[in-house]
């Protein structure tokens, strides 16, 4: 079986298929509020392995970051059609969350259907929102009007320059830290609740409630070595969960400090962060939670790939060769095609699962 899918049709189709042949019970979230460009639902699919009563949970999610979901899901149906499930200790649990953004992947976009970057979504609306100054000054020297080489490239330089007036800690915050004041931005965090934080959290409410020890995985990919996980914790550098954690995968974790300067933004409404104080707020078990990227290309592809997502989001009726053209190479550089990446790919995503459910029954 081959795990990677080209679209997200494919990806769920693949999905729902493993999880049937395993008779495994699929609940299935339908988003209200789009469909898929061919008109198919868009589904948040929750799925529980193991004992229903089991008081250590491994929690995985795949896909906040829409087009994202490509490798988390596939991770996901290799570990299913390898009946890793049947393997779970007595009290051990495995919640799986396919696509926290459906909408995103079948658009092939980071966002979903309101534009907002479900990784910063999770947090109190309610509250006043974190302010990102730097933002407003760096959205329109790298805005594009037209998307080819040429204005990507000036609008990168723009960055740089930014970067060096300002400092590329200011620059980097500027981009990614999330920022609540332009909704058509890069990096918008909304104003409310997003569908799939009110479903996510609910499904944590329900399926949760009698869980003690829970450790969480959100798969991402961009950050870090080509075909390499990248783990980002959020607890503190020598404190007992980054030990353990550390223990656990039995490699470098890193705390937000993501690029070479050690440069570590404040990001703003993250979602283990939410499950976290969601959990805390329900039956205060321990949690470990961590992000794993797998590395795609450079700082400053990337950075680029932000600038194209959003030009794309804004010209999403435009069906221009153009337009499809720069769509190939944006999920190209989430989600890489070489054969090489994606078999390093799921190597590592094998051990890793294997680590993380050894970790989780010894914990
Ligand atoms: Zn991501």
């Amino acid at each position: 079986m081959y795990y990677f899918s080209d679209s997200y049709e494919q990806g769920r189709t693949k999905f729902l298929a493993v999880c049937k042949k395993n008779n495994l019970v699929v609940e299935s979230h339908i988003n209200p509020r789009a469909k898929s460009p061919s008109g198919e639902d868009l589904a948040m699919d929750v799925v529980w392995c193991g004992a229903k009563d089991a008081t250590k949970v491994f929690l995985v999610t795949c896909g906040t970051h829409g087009l994202e979901a490509a490798t988390g899901s596939a991770t996901i149906v290799q570990w299913l059609h390898q009946k890793q499930h049947l393997t779970l200790a007595e009290d051990c649990a495995v919640l799986l969350i396919h696509a926290v953004n459906a909408y995103g992947w079948a658009y092939n976009s980071r966002t979903n259907e309101d534009n907002i970057d479900l990784n910063r979504n999770f947090l109190n609306h309610k509250a006043v929102h974190p302010k990102n100054k730097n933002y407003a000054k760096l959205k329109n020297l790298i805005k594009i009007e037209e998307i080819n080489s040429e204005t990507l490239k000036k609008s990168i330089d723009n960055f740089h320059q930014f970067a060096s007036e300002k400092g590329i800690f200011n620059a980097i915050q500027a981009i990614t830290a999330g920022q609540y004041e332009d909704a058509s931005g890069i990096g918008y965090g909304g104003n409310q609740d997003s569908w799939s934080k009110k479903v996510l959290i609910e499904v944590v409410k329900s399926k949760l409630k009698h869980a003690r020890k829970v450790v969480s995985i959100d798969w991402h990919t961009g950050i870090g070595k080509y075909g390499l996980p990248f783990f980002i914790s959020q607890d503190q550098v020598g404190s007992k969960k980054y030990k353990m954690a550390s223990q656990w995968w039995q490699t470098a974790i890193h705390s937000d400090d993501i690029f070479d300067e050690g440069i570590s933004p404040d990001y703003n409404g993250l979602l283990i962060q939410g499950l976290r104080d969601e959990l805390h707020k329900l039956s205060k078990p321990d949690v470990l939670t961590v992000v794993i990227e797998i590395g795609t290309y450079d700082l400053d592809s990337m950075l680029q790939a932000l600038i194209m997502d959003n030009w794309l989001r804004q010209n999403l009726n435009n069906q221009s060769s153009q337009r499809v053209r720069q769509t190939l190479r944006l999920v190209e550089r989430f989600y890489p095609s070489m054969p090489e990446w994606r078999a390093s790919v799921l190597s590592h995503a094998q051990l890793i699962y294997q680590q993380t459910l050894n970790g989780l029954s010894n914990w």
